[in-house]
């Protein structure tokens, strides 16, 4: 974490990675409309993965959904964990978010991985995200951007849990960046 944390600006600026996915209609479009929407609401993304096309988590209500894409963002904030989860929820509902059946098909899905170090247990909020460390299509792209970060918990990095992870649905890589271009990473 050390190097991470030698890049938060000022002393109350968070590092927070988020996973972004989108399964319905132009999905890379969703994702990349919602990085200048979280620099808009003074989530700064300093960093983003690749796109991957993954397959949907089974075991869903309703017929089968179309594979998702997929990517972590590394961001810096001064907003408040429940003001971080406010802004990404209402990114969510700006991009038309649809959460009709539980993780169905949606727009744009927005989740707080880590929040710094942070543990935070509550109903309407938990990170580390309590469901990330099961999931390729977050570990792959996170792993990308941060293998070394270290879970505060599980005290393992990205690159451990990933290679650990039971999870064997697919993830593709798709892209290497977002498309239109928005001058991160160079
Ligand atoms: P999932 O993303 O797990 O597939 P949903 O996006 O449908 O499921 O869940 C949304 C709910 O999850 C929101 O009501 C929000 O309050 C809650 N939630 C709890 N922890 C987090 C987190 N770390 N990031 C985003 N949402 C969270
Ligand atoms: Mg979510």
């Amino acid at each position: 974490m050390a190097g991470h944390e030698s890049r938060i600006t000022g002393h109350e600026s968070r590092l927070v990675y988020l996973s972004l996915g989108s399964n319905v209609g132009d999905r890379a479009a969703h994702l990349a409309c919602a990085i200048p929407l979280l620099n808009e609401a003074g989530v700064r993304v300093v960093k983003q993965s690749s796109l991957y096309r993954t397959e949907p988590v089974p075991g869903t209500a309703g017929p089968p959904q179309q594979w998702f894409l997929n990517c972590a963002v590394e961001c810096e904030t001064a907003l408040m964990p429940r003001q971080l989860l406010r802004a990404t929820q209402a990114i969510e509902r700006r991009l038309g978010c649809k959460k009709l059946i539980l993780r169905g098909p949606r727009t744009i899905d927005i989740d707080i991985l880590f929040y710094g170090a942070s543990r935070i247990r509550a109903r309407d909020l938990e990170v580390p995200h309590p469901r990330m460390t099961h999931r390729r299509f977050v570990l792959v792209p996170l792993a990308e951007i941060a293998p070394g970060l270290r879970h505060p918990l599980m005290r393992r990095s990205v690159a451990e849990l990933l290679a650990a992870c039971a999870d064997r649905s697919q993830v593709v890589h798709h892209l290497a960046r977002l498309p239109g271009g928005n001058g991160i990473n160079g």
